[in-house]
């Protein structure tokens, strides 16, 4: 193999034109770092004028070279740079000078086709743009023309919505919230939206197609009002499904308040309510009986279902609101929407306010919680949608331009998203608060 072949192997660039001579490296320093440049040559053989197309015999001819100096990926951590001796030529038929062309970096351009590669791997990964930069020796703008490119070509399509999608909001700049719009089966993120008022989103939503729209069959969301609304609107044939999650999350909530508003009565008791809180948010069948052991609170051996009756015993109302709270998670996790409607229909004396609160929402909400208990979505893979977006902030330590978060978003968890098979299924662990 020859030294020229050789080297374009190490710095993985396939041009058969540039030729590496014996001394092809030296050691230079540019912004006051040592880097290492590779000098390369690189001609063209052209059978026939590019610019009038005659037949070339001896009427190209060489016409002097030009230097560009092109930054190449790192070589054993040293920036590097190559030095390209470009051949000009002349064609004395039409009398028009070119340039000897070649596939490693663009026309015009300083930065090679492998560096910009590199870019787009690094790109996939929640990375902060100037440290991609900073590993490729360019600047923070170049890093974002390149995202803006990949984003501009992949461009969402406004004619096209899946079967399934989840609606969800999470904080984008400062204080204000975004509307994050998901496929239910892929997990791909499909939109992000900067305001959430229900008018703008009705107005973004209109700029789908009719058809479109409806052809949107299940919308996964959390229990929020408003979107009711806009979903019945936008979404005529669409099934609303209330996240399993965000149900269990409200009615342990309301639990959690009782609790507290009783353990702060009972200063007898306080210390107890606070160590073995858990157990009480625990499904009563998964409550350990027949294991005794040494608890700090309690003189005596106790179990786990000891320690929750002694909770309950202090005060009828957290005893009413528990066993209200333990019914509704167990026909939740039995998948029993009679039993579901069934548990919140009847009259409970005792329950705190809190629980009460929570049950009138249900009872609001009830008829699209049917659907949760009958179909396969979740908003499991939007919690972990929203999680990314926080990250990508968080690693940018915040963005002030929302469309290059949002291209960087849809990047990360759109363009360059595997679909996840086990997202689909509900995560039974999400029961278990
Ligand atoms: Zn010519």
């Amino acid at each position: 193999m020859s030294i020229s072949n050789s080297i374009l192997k190490i710095l993985n660039m396939e041009d058969e034109n540039v030729i590496f001579n014996e001394n092809f490296i030296e050691n230079r320093k540019i912004n006051n770092k040592r880097v290492n440049i590779f000098k390369g040559y690189l001609k063209n053989d052209y059978e026939y004028c590019p610019m009038c197309g005659c037949i070339n015999d001896t009427t190209i001819v060489k016409n002097g070279t030009k230097i560009s100096l092109i930054k190449i990926p790192k070589v054993s951590e040293v920036a590097s740079y190559l030095e390209l001796k470009k051949q000009k030529y002349k064609c004395k038929m039409c009398n028009k000078r070119f340039t000897a062309k070649t596939n490693i970096v663009d026309y015009r351009c300083r930065i090679s086709n492998n560096t910009k590669h590199s870019v787009i791997n690094y790109v996939k990964d929640i990375l902060s743009n100037t440290l991609i930069a900073r590993h490729h020796n360019i600047s923070n703008m170049t890093v974002q023309r390149i995202i803006d490119r990949i984003y501009d070509n992949k461009k969402l399509y406004k004619n096209y919505l899946p079967e399934a999608i989840c609606i969800d909001e999470f904080t984008a700049l400062k204080k204000t919230m975004a509307f994050n719009i998901c496929d239910a089966k892929s997990g791909k993120t499909i939109d992000v939206v900067l305001d959430r008022t229900i008018d703008n989103l009705e107005k973004y939503f209109s700029y789908y197609l009719k058809e479109t729209r409806e052809k949107v069959k299940y919308v996964v969301m959390d229990m929020y009002k408003p979107y009711i609304g806009l979903i019945k609107n936008m979404f005529s044939n669409a099934l609303i499904i209330i996240d399993m999650f965000h149900i269990v999350q409200l009615i342990s909530r309301s639990l959690n308040k009782t609790r507290i508003k009783i353990m702060k009565k009972d200063k007898l008791n306080y210390r107890k309510y606070k160590r073995y809180f858990r157990l009480l948010f625990k499904p009563r069948l998964e409550l350990d009986s027949s294991y005794w052991k040494k608890y700090i609170c309690f003189k005596n051996l106790m179990t786990e279902v000891d320690i929750v009756n002694y909770l309950l015993e202090q005060s009828d109302e957290l005893k009413a609101t528990y066993n209200l709270y333990q019914s509704i998670l167990y026909s939740l996790q039995r998948k029993d929407y009679k039993l579901f409607d069934k548990i919140i229909k009847q009259d409970y004396k005792n329950i705190s306010e809190y629980m009460n609160t929570s049950l009138n929402t249900l009872r609001e909400f009830s008829g699209h919680i049917k659907n949760t208990l009958e179909q396969p979505y979740s908003n499991g893979i939007m919690e972990r949608n929203n999680n990314t977006c926080k990250l990508i902030k968080r690693i940018a330590y915040g963005y002030r331009n929302f469309n290059n978060f949002k291209a960087k978003i849809l990047i990360i968890t759109n363009i360059f998203r595997k679909p996840k098979k086990e997202a689909m299924k509900i995560n039974s662990s999400l029961l278990n608060v």
